[in-house]
């Protein structure tokens, strides 16, 4: 470590830094005290307790992970739920000194069967209100649709439920789902769409898939990639990336603890901040990869030793790269 003396100084270097958190999705923030709040209300024979949350959060493999993010997200069976969950994240972020955030939510996925996506749409933003109210971020929500969607074309619900929201906080549509097993250029006619209603869009690329992907997701019309770790594969395309301002929406220890990267040490971040691309950070789902906004900095601090200027530079990039209105006050780098 030679721009900080210790890991405390650090720490409050990153503490009082303000950040934007630009891929957070809802489902994937909840608390392991939340879950057991959610499971025990839904049925109160079940005694779930913090702990077991936490060992369920315990995984080496993308399928457990999936199969833990499965389980756990079975605990939404109430609209209140879902207010609960956005309330808390919007504590947790504040917390971590985001002041502003744009939450993926997958209420247009049928994630929570039998759950009308406007009841959930509506309890989301409740929860963020609250928050905000307290003090939490200000914030923008992406409603996320997943390839297999797309593919079928129920993309359009997902858009529909984004443009019914886009003055009540909704600023974009993302694309989520299994890039290795439904190509990203398969959602080109939802994004077609998403682009003549003027709609913002993000596409996850480039994390389970090559550069293709990524290549894919441009040509769609996605203004942002979410995590793009594979571009590294593609010298032509980092070019592209860097040359256009393409945000790229990175989240390492998702990346790590789902096998995308080998370790911290590997991953792409550093790199591709210091050949002057548009990186930012965030932390995808944060209680199941074991991090928070805070110690994602500082992780990618110490794994790059990135020096004050480059971690300033990669919470300005995020603010730069956000689709909505960033509070222009009550705040400074
Ligand atoms: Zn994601």
């Amino acid at each position: 470590m030679t721009h900080f003396t210790d890991t405390v100084e650090l720490n409050e270097f990153i503490s009082g830094l303000p950040k934007a958190e630009l891929h957070l999705h809802l489902e994937g923030s909840v608390q392991p005290e939340v879950w057991a709040r959610l499971a025990g209300r839904n049925d109160p024979h079940l005694s779930v307790t913090p702990d077991d949350i936490r060992e369920m959060l315990k995984y080496n493999s993308l399928s457990d992970f999936l199969f833990a993010f499965m389980a756990l997200t079975s605990c939404f069976r109430e609209p209140d739920d879902f207010r609960l969950a956005a309330l808390e994240c919007g504590r947790e972020l504040a917390r971590h000194n985001v002041v502003y955030a744009e939450i993926h939510t997958s209420a247009a996925a049928g994630l929570s069967i039998g759950i009308p996506p406007r009841e959930i749409m509506d309890a989301v933003i409740t929860g963020l209100n609250e928050a905000r109210s307290e003090g939490g971020p200000e914030w923008g929500l992406i409603v996320d649709v997943i390839r297999e969607m797309a593919v079928k074309d129920q993309g359009e619900i997902g858009l529909e439920l984004a443009m019914e929201y886009r003055n009540r906080g909704v600023v974009a549509i993302g694309l989520g789902g299994n890039e290795a097993k439904i190509p990203t250029s398969e959602a080109a006619a939802l994004f077609r769409a998403a682009r003549d209603a003027g709609m913002h869009r993000t596409a996850h690329a480039g994390e389970a898939a090559g550069p293709e992907s990524i290549r894919q997701a441009l040509d769609i019309g996605a203004e942002r990639i979410g995590h793009g770790v594979a571009a590294r594969e593609d010298p032509e395309l980092l070019c592209l990336l860097r040359d256009f301002r393409i945000p790229l929406e990175m989240c390492p220890s998702s990346n790590v603890c789902t096998g995308a990267v080998a370790s911290m040490e590997e991953h792409p971040i550093a790199d591709y901040l210091r050949q002057g691309l548009l990186v930012t950070l965030s932390t995808d789902d944060p209680p199941f990869f074991h991090t928070d906004m805070n110690t994602e900095y500082a992780r990618v601090a110490e794994a790059f030793d990135l020096s004050p200027a480059e971690i300033i530079q990669l919470s300005k990039n995020a603010f730069d790269a956000a689709f909505g209105v960033i509070p222009k006050s009550g705040f400074r780098f």
